[in-house]
């Protein structure tokens, strides 16, 4: 069992929903039209690693991308909440990555064939340390930036977001009931790319959260 630690409180984590194609200027750097509601899917939270960790490069791809998100930590069991009300079901939220095998993505989506491959492997969802909403509200018009090697690659205003987090997590629980611990990754914004062996992946959100991984 994976959980998280938010003010001295864990979170065992149920499940983990993405968010894809939730910035315009991603969507198109891939080709894809921009959605008219979330384009979601799921990880299993055994697919965890945290700051400080390692990814280790699945031998079966040649494209492992880094895609900087903003993470939510879901507080209380929601169902069929509003926009308005969803707020209060978000206990915190930090920095992540949602690591993708893009050769693997490309031959899935060319099949019409679900993205589990190419999204799900051990070490593809990197969480940095929560933020409690309490403590420090969410800021829209803060940063989202990841480096590899020191070197800048995504940098984006969460306000960039098509569907921001309470339409997303409004959305989620009109589908499937959102419970206490489960994360929400939200997108990642343009300028994905590969990493590999030996890259150091840096990440930030703002002054709020950061996180730091090696790929072996
Ligand atoms: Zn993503």
């Amino acid at each position: 069992m994976i959980s998280v630690k938010l003010g001295g409180e864990n979170y065992q984590v149920g499940k983990i929903v993405c968010v894809g194609r939730n910035y315009v200027e991603h969507a198109r750097e891939l080709g894809n039209e921009v959605p008219e509601f979330p384009l979601i899917f799921l990880k299993p939270p055994s697919n965890i690693i945290f700051s400080g960790g390692k990814i280790v490069q699945p031998d079966y791809s040649n494209d492992m991308h880094h895609e900087v998100e903003l993470v939510l930590l879901i507080g209380e069991d929601v169902k069929c909440v509003s926009a308005d009300e969803a707020e209060n079901s978000i206990a915190g939220y930090t920095a992540g990555l949602d690591m993708t095998l893009r050769d693997i993505q490309d031959k899935l989506k060319s099949k019409g064939h679900p993205w589990t491959l190419a999204k799900c492997f051990d070490g593809s969802a990197v969480l940095g340390e929560f933020v409690s909403m309490k403590q420090l509200p969410l800021n829209l018009d803060s940063r989202l930036s990841l480096s590899v090697n020191g070197k800048e690659k995504q940098n984006s205003d969460l306000n960039k977001m098509i569907f921001k987090p309470n339409d997303i997590v409004s959305y989620i629980s009109s589908v499937m009931k959102l419970e206490r611990g489960d994360l929400i990754f939200t997108g990642t914004p343009a300028g994905v790319g590969k990493v590999k062996k030996g890259d150091i992946i840096d990440a930030a959100l703002g002054g709020a959260a950061e996180l730091t991984v090696a790929v072996i």
